[in-house]
């Protein structure tokens, strides 16, 4: 073999081993990507349970008016009013306009029999979780007895209400706390008593999300 066809096999050589390192490094870019977008996925739950809108009258004890501008969180609230309905507690929280008795009111009140009744706006903030009413939306659901427990139909719903709130709001499991993160208060009482069942609680969330969620890219 001559020199120059030797030099001339070896230049062959050198071009196929660039274009298969253009290959190798492409395809890893490739791959990279398709792993990334595949991390960037989650699920989101679009479909809204049903919700009954009767607005408070803006007052300043039960619905001042305040924006909310950011959503950080979702806070779980129980009535302490065994047996009493969602209805119950708008008309209490109605009537704080003309009591002044205190400041309260939530964004959403679940029934016993899971009705879902929304008082105040999610533009506007409402008087439940005392340092964070300025960045959290506020579920107060009532509950049949003094242990605190949740019906089975409110509990449902609000699996339902929360996982579709974290969609909504680009939140994570854990930006959904108690009253008691937030005050000390033994609110949701029953969630407190038995802080296995919270964490329980979280985990149906979780499941709801994966089972009826739809998957969406990461922060578009
Ligand atoms: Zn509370």
């Amino acid at each position: 073999m001559s020199g120059r066809r030797k030099s001339r096999t070896r230049w062959v050589d050198i071009i196929i081993c660039i274009f298969a390192a253009i290959g190798v490094v492409s395809t890893i870019a490739v791959s990279v990507r398709g792993i990334r977008a595949l991390l960037d996925v989650k699920k989101v739950v679009t479909e809204a349970p049903q919700i009954t809108e009767e607005l408070l009258t803006v007052n300043e004890y039960s619905r001042p008016g305040k924006s909310l501008d950011e959503v950080h969180g979702i806070v779980v609230h129980y009535t302490a009013n065994p047996g009493t309905s969602a209805e119950n507690n708008r008309s209490y929280f109605e009537g704080l306009k003309d009591s002044h008795d205190t400041y309260a009111s939530s964004h959403y009140i679940i029934d016993i029999d899971g009705e879902i009744i929304q008082c105040i706006p999610l533009t506007e903030q409402a008087y439940a979780s005392n340092d964070r009413n300025y960045d959290t939306i506020a579920i107060e659901c009532c509950h049949p007895d003094e242990t605190g427990v949740f019906s089975k139909d409110t509990y449902d719903e609000l699996v339902h209400l929360t996982a579709w709130l974290l969609g909504q709001y680009d939140l994570e499991i854990d930006d959904v706390i108690r009253h008691y993160d937030v005050s000390g208060k033994p609110c949701p009482k029953y969630f407190v008593d038995h802080p296995e069942k919270w964490e329980e609680f979280k985990s149906d969330v979780e499941k709801y999300i994966d089972t009826h969620g739809e998957k969406v890219r990461k922060h578009d």
